[in-house]
């Protein structure tokens, strides 16, 4: 099969494309062809060796795919060749505590499809058979794949953790990016009013088309202030936080007394000094979270086959330009999903 493959860390050169041999399925896993992969963030951080995942080499990058079974191992009775599927990214060991209690995207034992085990920059990739969702019939996999980990995170974290309210104000910070753009679009259909930040005027006006009610410009305007001004001097009830640094210092500022952080990143400062005494004062609570499980993907791609939520894909590339998409993920200078098409 084709695929890139990545032999050291280094810069989007470092990544070959290369045929190799095609994985086989052993018993209880199931082969994909890849129609269409996700290009994500944390790709580029395992492919500059700071992702704090080990990585053996030669690794095949890609946290995400749509496609079609091609083959599956012995004792697979749940799949057959030709269905449509996505495979999780958390891959949970489906025994544990938190697995058997319904928790698998908090495994005590997980891998990370790309990350732990060869991803999804491939012609075909091989997990276990517990690790896919069904794709609905009416959605594209390019479509598929742009929806699924931006939406499968932001429900996670708006709905199922943030307990999102319908007249609730929410701000989403960085409107521009997969989990951003996914996040304004499941507030609004939550029933919240959204705020939302991004650097240019540019970006917020097609933030306002995915349903934006405010944007904040991060690089001419405070955000705490800008907050409080756009909602009667309260500040937000809510925030979706995925920047860290000084994003997140103003994000805690502005936070109405009693309002919740959910944050799912920290690319813009993973170090953060704030104020405690404010943040004890306003009854701020702050929760981790950025796994989904697979009910969830489940859930928003059936949202998604709907029309209820449209994934923004920025650009698609042929599987040997992947170098070319990291470059343009780095340069910042994109609005949307990028997508592989091997
Ligand atoms: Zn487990």
């Amino acid at each position: 099969m084709k695929a890139i493959v990545l032999h050291k860390n280094g810069g989007p050169q470092a990544m070959k494309y290369e045929t190799i041999r095609t994985p086989e399925p052993g018993p209880g896993e199931v082969l994909i062809r890849v129609y269409a992969a996700g290009v994500n963030h944390v790709d580029i951080d395992i492919r500059n060796g700071i992702s704090g995942m080990a990585g053996n080499f030669p690794h095949i990058l890609g946290v995400d795919a749509a496609g079609e079974v091609a083959k599956v191992g012995d004792g697979v009775r749940q799949w057959k060749k030709g269905d449509r599927v996505a495979p999780h990214f958390i891959l949970s060991c489906g025994v544990c505590q938190n697995c058997i209690s319904g928790k698998e995207n908090i495994c005590l034992s997980f891998g990370i499809l790309g990350a732990t085990q060869w991803g999804t920059y491939a012609e075909y990739v091989k997990v276990g058979a517990h690790h896919l969702v069904a794709l609905p019939d009416k959605l594209d996999y390019d479509q598929a794949v742009s929806a699924y980990v931006p939406f499968a995170t932001a429900w996670e974290a708006l709905i199922e953790v943030g307990k999102l309210q319908a007249g609730e104000n929410v701000l989403i910070n960085a409107a521009s990016s997969g989990v951003g753009s996914a996040g304004i679009q499941i507030a609004k259909l939550a029933g919240a009013r959204v705020l939302t930040t991004s650097s240019s005027a540019q970006k917020l006006a097609r933030a306002k088309k995915l349903g934006a009610d405010v944007g904040i410009n991060y690089r001419t305007q405070k955000i705490g202030a800008q907050a409080r001004k756009m909602t009667g001097g309260l500040g937000v009830d809510i925030a979706l936080e995925m920047v860290g640094g000084e994003t997140l210092k103003q994000t805690i500022d502005a936070l109405a007394p009693g309002g919740r952080i959910v944050t799912v990143g920290a690319h813009g400062g993973e170090q953060v000094d704030f104020d405690m005494i404010e943040f004890f004062r306003k009854h701020i609570s702050m929760h981790g979270c950025g796994r989904s499980t697979r009910a969830m993907a489940s859930h928003v791609l059936q949202l998604t086959a709907e029309k209820k939520l449209k994934p923004v894909i920025h650009k698609r590339f042929a599987l040997k330009d992947a170098p070319e998409a990291h470059k343009l993920m780095e340069s910042r200078k994109f609005f949307g999903r990028m997508v592989l098409n091997p």
